[in-house]
This record gives C-alpha cells, structure tokens and sequence, in this order.
C-alpha cells in the first residue's frame, strides 16, 4: 500500500459565520454496524480535574459509518463500521498464530456485538449507495473493519500521521488489504480557521470539513457537514459519548496521548460554545 497526499483543494472561506450562512447541498446520515461494550471509566479520563468519582461501568455503545450525500459530489462514507464478518463472530476474522488464544482469553474484551442487517454493505444496498470514497477518522478496527467488504476502486483517506498496526503474522484483521493508495491529508498546508485551526474545505464549496483533532491516534480528524438541512460535528473519536462532550472531560481508554486528546476536545467544546447551531455527534453515541 503506497500512500500518496490527498489533494487539498484551495477553500474561499476564512471565517466560520460566512461558511454557515452558506449552507450547500450536503447531507448526513449515521448507520449502526453493531455495537462495542466500553468503560465508563475510561471513555470518560477518570484523572481530569472535572471528573470526580467515574466508577466502572460497562455501557454499550454503537460503532458508526456516516453516510455523507453531496448532489455534486456524490456519496462518501466518514468510517466504515463493521463487514459482516461479526455477525455471529465477536472478532470478526481475527487471523493469525495468536487469534484463537486471544479470542479465549478475551484479550479484547467482549469484542464486537453485530445483528443481522446491521454491517456496512446491508446499509449501503439499502440506501443504494454509489461510494466515491471514504474518509477514515483513524484506523482503529471499530472504524475500519467494514473496509474489508467495501469496493477498493475507490479513494480512502486519512489524516497525515495516522499509523495502521497489523500484527501480521500474531493476530491481525487484514482491513485495509486490496486498498493501493491510502491519501493522507496534510494540515500543515491547510488554511486557518477561527478556533479549530487549519481544517480542510474538502470540496472547497464550504460543504464538507476535516478537522484535524489528534491525540486519540496520532493522525485523528474530526469532521462538519454544513448541510441545508444539518449542520453537523462529527467529532468521532475525539469523543466517546455525549456525556463527555457535555462535561468537556475527553477519553484516557485506547487513546495514544490522553492529554493531546483532551486538548483537541477543548478545541471542539469552545468551538461548539461560539457556534452553537452547529449539532454534535460523538464517536459512539
Ligand atoms: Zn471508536
């Protein structure tokens, strides 16, 4: 797989009232590919000045895709989800020498829960979606593993910085397997916006955003959909669940660099302060 830089294109905006008084005709829709049990304590950083007691607590959370809809543009996935490899499998065609070993002692945790018709090609027919390309948030399997069943004649993103871990030959998933080109956007190259600091006008019609917001992964985005009928943050991992959002308290669980994580929240909770029309949806709420 050879990574190549994503084509930022030059945006007209530097100011985020001028893109909101200009809404494009863009929507997003969210589909449920199954569902992750989680910690409370840990989805929400129990070592944050605000936190006070967080006591575990097993919550069950549904693992994402975002369908973006642009009438130009066309059809583009934020995340994939799950294939349909965890219905009826918790891991999901875990390979490798150490999968079966893994998969008993529950090394993962509970791992994935899936239902029928819940994996990302199901939503996909069902909506008779066309993909042009997909935009990962980062490459944690709960995001990336529905790549697997997705077309590959398409173009996947992610953010410049973003490692893909595969324990090939321990235990591994294989998600990105049959993808030539992973494009990467560099931020350092983008313009400047209030608050968020440089973010990507991918279509550079002030439509569709990524926001670089690392610190969970290395290369994490966040994303806005500035459409007629929603205006949408999808903050994805750079929070877990609503209630963090609320509290401003970010994730210390499966997050690389806790305190990069809760600064990139910070960035997203004043953000949504000053620009309150704008709706957020965390990572797994
Ligand atoms: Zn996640």
């Amino acid at each position: 797989m050879k990574k190549e830089e994503f084509k930022v294109k030059k945006g007209i905006y530097n100011d985020w009232n001028e893109v909101f008084k200009n809404p494009r005709p863009v929507t997003v829709k969210s589909f449920i590919t199954g569902y992750v049990m989680i910690n409370k304590r840990g989805a929400l950083n129990p070592d944050h000045p605000d936190a006070g007691k967080i006591n575990d607590e097993a919550l069950k959370v549904p693992i994402l895709a975002h369908w973006i809809h642009h009438t130009q543009y066309g059809e583009y996935l934020v995340d994939a989800g799950l294939d349909s490899s965890y219905y009826g499998d918790p891991y999901g065609k875990m390979k490798g020498i150490f999968a079966g070993l893994f998969k008993r002692l529950k090394l993962f945790g509970d791992a994935f829960i899936q239902k029928k018709n819940q994996d990302i090609i199901y939503h996909l027919k069902n909506n008779s979606i066309k993909l042009n390309g997909v935009f990962l948030s980062h490459l944690h399997s709960d995001h990336v593993a529905g790549v697997r069943d997705l077309p590959k004649d398409i173009f996947y993103v992610v953010g410049k910085g973003e490692k893909y871990v595969n324990h090939k030959p321990f235990f591994y998933g294989d998600y990105l397997k049959g993808i030539k080109t992973l494009h990467e956007i560099d931020f350092s190259k983008a313009p400047t916006m209030p608050i968020l600091g440089p973010c990507v006008d991918i279509f550079g019609d002030g439509s569709f955003w990524a926001i670089p917001t690392p610190g969970h992964t290395p290369g994490h985005m966040s994303f806005l959909v500035n459409g007629e009928k929603n205006l949408v943050l999808l903050a994805t991992d750079a929070c877990f669940i609503k209630s963090g959002f609320e509290k401003g308290i970010g994730s210390s669980d499966y997050t690389d660099d806790v305190l990069m994580a809760q600064s990139s929240l910070n960035n997203l909770v004043e953000f949504k302060k000053v620009y309150t029309q704008v709706e957020v949806l965390c990572g797994h709420e």
